[in-house]
C-alpha cells in the first residue's frame, strides 16, 4: 500500500493535486473537508455537529474527525492505498492515523508539504470565495482564523513527520501541471 498525505495551509492546492494524483496512481482520495461539506449539505448529525466549527474557521474536534475518517477508511477498502487531503491536522489525529494504518499492516509512506506564502494564500482564498460557495471562504476574518489555526495546531505536524523521515517539501507556487509533475517525481520511487 502507498499512503500519501497532502499537507499544507488552506489554499495551498491540496484538493486540486489530490484529485489528479488519486487518478494517476489509482489511490483512494479522502478529503475531510469534502466529507464534512457533504454531511452538512445532507443535514446529517455529523454535519450539524461540524457546522459551527467550520463556519468559525476552527478545527472540528478530534474525536468527531477521527471517528469520521476511520469510518470512511473502513468503508473504502483501499486498493493501492490512500491519499489523504486535510487530515491529519493535529498531533492526536496523526497518532490515530498511525494506529489505524498499522491495523492494516501499513504506514504513512510520504507526506508532501505544499509550500505557498501567506500573501498568495489569501489571494487564492479570496478568488475561490467567488466560485466555491463556501461560507468559510467568503469572510476575510474566517480566512485569517484558518491560517492562524493552521500555524498553531497543524504546522507542528511537519516536525512529527520529518522525524519519521517521510516529509518532502514541494514548491506550491507554479502552474498546476508543474506542481503535479514535481509531486509525481517524489511518488514514483515508491510506486516501484
Ligand atoms: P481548507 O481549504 O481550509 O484546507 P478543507 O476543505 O480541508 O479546507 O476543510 C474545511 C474545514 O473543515 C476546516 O477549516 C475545518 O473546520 C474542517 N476540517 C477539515 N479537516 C479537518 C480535520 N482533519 N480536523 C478538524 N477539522 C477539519
Amino acid at each position: 500500500m502507498i499512503n500519501l498525505i497532502l499537507f499544507g495551509p488552506p489554499g495551498a492546492g491540496k484538493g486540486t493535486q489530490a484529485v489528479k494524483l488519486a487518478e494517476h496512481f489509482g489511490l483512494r482520495h479522502l478529503s475531510t473537508g469534502d466529507i464534512f461539506r457533504r454531511e452538512m449539505a445532507e443535514g446529517t448529525e455529523l454535519g450539524k455537529a461540524a457546522k459551527a466549527f467550520i463556519e468559525a474557521g476552527k478545527l472540528v474536534p478530534d474525536d468527531i474527525t477521527i471517528g469520521m475518517l476511520k469510518n470512511n477508511m473502513v468503508a473504502h477498502q483501499p486498493g493501492t492505498g490512500f491519499i489523504l487531503d486535510g487530515f491529519p491536522r493535529t498531533i492526536p489525529q496523526a497518532e490515530a492515523l498511525d494506529r489505524l494504518l498499522s491495523t492494516l499492516g501499513a504506514s504513512v509512506s510520504l507526506v508532501i508539504s505544499l509550500e505557498v506564502n501567506d500573501e498568495e494564500l489569501v489571494n487564492r482564498l479570496r478568488g475561490r470565495a467567488l466560485t466555491s460557495g463556501r461560507t468559510d471562504d467568503a469572510d476575510e476574518n474566517v480566512i485569517r482564523k484558518r491560517l492562524e489555526v493552521y500555524k498553531n495546531e497543524t504546522l507542528p505536524l511537519k516536525d512529527y513527520y520529518r522525524k519519521k523521515g517521510v516529509l518532502e517539501d514541494v514548491n506550491g507556487m507554479g502552474t498546476i501541471e508543474q506542481i503535479f509533475s514535481d509531486i509525481c517525481s517524489r511518488i514514483r520511487p515508491l510506486a516501484g
